[in-house]
């Protein structure tokens, strides 16, 4: 074996397919960590920063998998990347990583489709923005093989500071990161809903965002309780009752009405808090209410 195939060896060739912002930042980080980094983009003009700083730059998907020993597929959706790989006929070592968001049964399908093409298939799901990639900030939790994620393990350590096994349920990753982007969604539109009303009640929007900081610093103490109540099926409202919240989403959504504000999300959240309260649960804390969302609960609504 010659040095530069040891160094091969030691550092494995990797094909990133997808050059949106998260697939720039996955590529810039296995060319800085020494990689040989083949890229591919439907557009192949975003590939030429990464050109510049070392990457090789592939006329077609079907090439990109060819020089690889694993190929990383980060787009807007599974679709696009089976789309991308269709021409794809020989996996013979390469395996698929695909850090492309996506439900669970997604990724179990994608795994399906892998398995009949004879492809070693990892799902990721990336926790982290693109900025946090090749640095201690990155998180990105993998699901499926063992055995491949071992295999790629050195290169995927060079995304960043966190890698995460879940274990061999190929969705349990996509599970984690659709149930966090809900966290975040729902906390996106109340951050909007809350900044819409604050500027219809003409206030210096400066001094709002620093009270608003206050109550994002709940969450994380709010997080352990919930999973620490739903985990012992106990609901003890040692600090805010299913009963105040009640008054209060009453009182925010007549404000937002008042001031011709959407009042649609507050009577999403009051129809949640009515089923728990009706049930006999209006002494219950929060975390109660992660009970009341089932979809049979909505029959009622
Ligand atoms: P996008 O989600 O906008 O995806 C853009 C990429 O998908 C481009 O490479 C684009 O190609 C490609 N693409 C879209 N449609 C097709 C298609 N039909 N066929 C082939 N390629 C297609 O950008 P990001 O890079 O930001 O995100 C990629 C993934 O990473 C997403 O699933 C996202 O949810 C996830 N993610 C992103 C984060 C971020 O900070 N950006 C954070 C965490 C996760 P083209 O350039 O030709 O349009």
């Amino acid at each position: 074996m010659t040095d530069n195939n040891l160094e091969n060896e030691l550092r494995p060739a990797i094909a990133i397919l997808g050059l949106g912002p998260m697939g720039q930042a996955l590529a810039a980080a296995a060319i800085a960590g020494g990689h040989p980094t083949v890229v591919w983009n439907r557009t192949p003009d975003k590939a030429r920063a990464l050109v510049a700083q070392g990457a090789v730059l592939a006329p077609t998907a079907v090439d990109a998998v060819r020089a690889a020993s694993i190929t990383v597929a980060c787009m807007i959706d599974y679709d696009a990347v089976r789309a991308s790989v269709a021409d794809v006929t020989d996996w013979p070592t390469c395996t698929l990583v695909n850090l492309s968001s996506g439900h669970a049964g997604e990724a179990r399908a994608m795994a399906g489709w892998a398995a009949q093409r004879g492809i070693g298939y990892l799902d990721g799901a990336i926790l982290t923005p693109a900025t946090t990639i090749g640095t201690r900030a990155a998180t990105i939790l993998y699901s499926g093989p063992r055995s491949l994620f071992d295999r790629g393990r050195t290169l995927l350590e060079t995304f960043g500071g966190t890698s995460i096994y879940l274990g061999d349920d190929v969705g349990t990753g996509a599970a984690y990161e659709m149930a966090l982007l809900d966290l975040f969604t729902m906390a996106v539109g109340g951050l909007a809903h809350a900044f819409a009303l604050a500027v219809a009640e003409g206030i210096e929007l400066a001094a709002f965002a620093r009270f608003a900081k206050g109550i994002g610093g709940l969450l994380p103490d709010m997080a352990d309780r919930f999973a620490d109540q739903l985990a012992a099926g106990r609901f003890p409202a040692d600090v805010s009752s299913i009963a105040s919240a009640n008054s209060a989403v009453a009182h925010v959504s007549a404000a937002a009405a008042a001031r011709g504000i959407d009042t649609a999300p507050l009577e999403a959240v009051q129809r949640i808090i009515g089923r728990a309260a009706a049930a006999g649960h209006g002494g219950d804390s929060y975390a109660r209410l992660a009970q009341f969302l089932a979809k049979a609960d909505h029959a009622d609504a």
